[in-house]
């Protein structure tokens, strides 16, 4: 991908202070979702990272998630599985709890979401502390997915959450 691309890319990303809660800096992205070469830009870095890979489904987590890997996993012809905050699935679940950067929660997949031994991608907007994709990692593997990659738009590095996905390969495009 070409360095000017992640330049605009990182120009867009929005901080905002003290949102949700005082002491956080806020990446928002919306001001990429809505300018349609930068949307596109966006979601193809994902699809250059999974280029010529054996996929089977992509899971998403709620709701950012759910906007970068829904479109990977139609551009690439495969399934999508949302991964979501507790309660809003209406099927049988699995779930895990975890704590978050500000806070803590529960996420909960369909137990019939995954096929035994499928390649599953992970997708989200941002890795914090990794505790939200450390617990979709658990709830992938028991039901019995095989975890090939995470990658994430934004990566926060000084917060380390990539070792908490060890030994899941985790690949990010903007570093802060
Ligand atoms: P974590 O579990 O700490 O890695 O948090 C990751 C999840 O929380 C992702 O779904 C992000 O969308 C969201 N998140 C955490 N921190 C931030 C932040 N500073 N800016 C935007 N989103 C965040």
């Amino acid at each position: 991908m070409a360095r000017d691309t992640l330049s605009k890319l990182r120009a867009a990303v929005r901080d905002v202070p003290d949102f949700p809660k005082a002491g956080i800096i806020f990446k928002d992205i919306t001001p990429i979702l809505k300018d349609g070469a930068l949307f596109r830009s966006s979601v193809d870095i994902f699809l250059r990272q999974l280029h010529d890979k054996r996929i089977d489904k992509i899971v998403g987590i709620d709701a950012r998630g759910f906007l970068f890997g829904s479109a990977v996993a139609y551009e690439l012809g495969i399934g999508f599985v949302p991964l979501r905050k507790k309660g809003r699935l209406p099927y049988r679940t699995e779930s895990a709890r975890y704590s978050l950067e500000y806070g803590e929660a529960e996420m909960e997949l369909h137990i019939d979401a995954i096929e035994r031994g499928e390649r599953i991608v992970l997708i989200d907007d941002l890795l914090a502390t990794g505790g939200t994709s450390a617990s979709a990692a658990t709830l992938i593997k028991k039901i019995g997915g095989d975890l090939t990659e995470a990658i994430f738009l934004i990566e926060l590095e000084f917060l380390h959450g990539r070792e908490k996905l060890v030994p899941t390969p985790v690949t990010s495009f903007l570093k802060y």
